[in-house]
């Protein structure tokens, strides 16, 4: 590699970064990462800091895991690359199909289909969706429903399914028939109900209506988060995910649950769908699949869907659908170590113990710091909503957003901003002294 000079000379200059304006990312150039062991990473001043981002939610095991960089290693030295496309497969993509079914049989998953990250995955439930109406000589249904706020990642399909203008603004027009029905947050929704019980029944009246006047004959579909992580981790009421199932079942529409973020453990539970005792017909992965090690994503699929497929022996059954990197025997090897290490480890009962810390830490910092207007979180996925006046709830601004973020930065903490929410989403072999690090740095962030 070239020397810190010239990094720090073209840093954000060749390179456009995601979510980011190019000009912006000049002006005020982003931190350069340099290193990383165990939960902590190091920029290219030498700082280290703890790093409450967890890379982007993903990388649930630190940074020092050894089992899975010599998986990659290991597979890298037998085979870098094989086409899982018809007539090939290779030996990790065929194991980590069944370790991951196997482990997912509580949901009710039954086959696995490799992408290359969380927006691939989510593009092919969409796709399979689809194509299943049209095996099941039910064409008319084409169309999607999805909760505001919600994020689904940046293909066409994945976007229009999103519920933030931010990422479809600019790209419009999206996909047609695409509806959504109000995000069900206790902190803003339009109902003004604060009580959550209360809250899910008027969030599930509003999506039978929504089906009422689309017709369900019409919906192929319906993607949620089971806590909406991007739109500021949006914690659903207990009973929330249970009444759309319900209502999905009444109507036949399929449920889709996007578990990229809640996937192997994040929220105290295997999955946000075991979390809510939900069987969704398909779960799309990503992220912590290789705990952020290589880039690997998957759909699973349900009983019913993998039956209909299956049965079907016209054209109608085959999937037009796939990825050069599609069961890639490296990221597919990164994967078997990395749900070893993360069943090894029991991770989901340590995001459950350190969540609790974690919670209990917010909720402190709330009661000290007017500026937090809400503080939220399940296991170790929480934000901390800042606003200029808890009265009328006025968000902060951007410029204050960035000051606590980088005096956060100053005091040991990397934290990541979201619109006026700071996103917490740490490894998950977080320690309760961790958990201690992370909100002295929030604090004196917020001072
Ligand atoms: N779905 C959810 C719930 C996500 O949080 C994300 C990314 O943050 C995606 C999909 C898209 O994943 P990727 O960025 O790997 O394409």
């Amino acid at each position: 590699m070239r020397d810190r000079n010239f990094l720090v000379e073209n840093n954000a200059k060749p390179i456009w970064h995601p979510m980011a304006h190019p000009a912006e990312m000049r002006a005020q150039p982003p931190r350069i990462v340099m290193k990383g062991e165990g939960v902590e990473v190091t920029d290219i001043d030498g700082k280290t800091v703890i790093d409450a981002v967890g890379g982007l939610w993903n990388v649930n095991l630190g940074y020092s895991c050894d089992p899975i960089k010599q998986a990659i290693a290991d597979q890298l030295s037998a085979l870098p690359y094989y086409s899982g496309f018809r007539g090939t497969s290779s030996g990790p993509s065929i194991e980590l199909a069944y370790e991951l079914t196997e482990w997912f049989k509580p949901e009710g998953m039954v086959r696995a289909f490799f992408t290359s990250g969380g927006s691939d995955s989510v593009e092919t439930a969409l796709r399979l969706a689809r194509q299943y109406w049209k095996i099941k000589g039910q064409a008319d249904r084409t169309k999607f429903l999805a909760l505001k706020k919600g994020y689904h990642g940046t293909h066409f399909g994945g976007a229009s399914v999103n519920g933030n203008a931010n990422f479809r603004r600019n790209y419009e027009p999206m996909l047609p028939g695409v509806f959504h029905i109000p995000a069900p947050s206790t902190y803003r929704n339009p109902f003004n109900e604060t009580d959550a019980a209360k809250l899910a029944q008027l969030c599930a009246a509003a999506m039978e209506e929504e089906i009422a006047f689309q017709g369900a004959d019409t919906i192929a579909a319906f993607i949620m988060e089971p806590v909406l992580g991007a739109g500021g981790v949006i914690v659903p009421p207990d009973s929330f995910m249970k009444l759309a199932r319900e209502i999905c079942d009444r109507h036949g529409i399929l449920m889709i649950a996007d578990e990229v973020v809640t996937g192997f453990g994040r929220t105290g539970a295997w999955s946000g769908s075991r979390l809510w005792g939900v069987k969704p017909d398909m779960m799309t992965m990503a992220k912590a699949i290789t705990s952020g090690y290589f880039p690997l994503g998957a759909t699973l699929i349900g009983e019913q869907v993998t039956e209909a497929f299956e049965a079907d022996t016209t054209a109608f059954g085959s999937i037009g659908h796939g990825y050069t990197y599609s069961g890639h025997p490296v990221g597919c090897a990164a994967g078997l170590a990395a749900l070893a290490e993360t069943r090894r480890l029991k991770l989901d009962e340590n995001a459950h113990a350190r969540g609790e810390d974690l919670a209990r830490a917010l909720a402190a910092l709330k009661a000290k710091h007017a500026l937090v207007g809400d503080v939220r979180g399940k296991g170790l996925m929480a934000a901390l909503e800042l606003v200029a006046d808890r009265d009328s709830k006025k968000a902060a601004d951007k410029k204050t957003m960035a000051k606590v973020a980088d005096a956060a930065y100053e005091a040991g903490v990397m934290l990541r901003v979201s619109g006026n929410n700071l996103i917490l989403s740490p490894p998950l072999i977080l320690t309760a002294a961790d958990v201690r690090r992370i909100a002295e740095g929030i604090d004196a962030g917020l001072s």
